[in-house]
């Protein structure tokens, strides 16, 4: 059996996040939202397992804010 491909998940740098939100409807699978932190707000993926790696979040962000990685371990 081969590994199956690994997928890379959104990392979301909240140095760099504005909470702008552009990234929000860009998944089709509605797993990005933004999320309170303090007195800012920062996208946060809800379901890492669901994520297909599309990249189309990160694709979007102006900021470059997101950042693709395969997960270790
Ligand atoms: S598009 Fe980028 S800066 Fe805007 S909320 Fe999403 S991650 Fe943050
Ligand atoms: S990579 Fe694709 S599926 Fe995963 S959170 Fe971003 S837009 Fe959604």
């Amino acid at each position: 059996m081969p590994f199956p491909r690994p997928v890379p998940k959104p990392v979301i740098d909240t140095s760099r996040c504005t909470g702008c939100g552009w990234c929000v409807p860009t998944c089709n699978l509605h797993l990005l939202s933004l999320e309170p932190q303090g007195w800012k707000k920062f996208s946060v993926l809800s379901d890492m397992d669901a994520c297909t790696g599309c990249r189309k979040c990160a694709v979007r962000c102006p900021f470059d804010a997101i950042t693709m990685v395969v997960p270790q371990g």
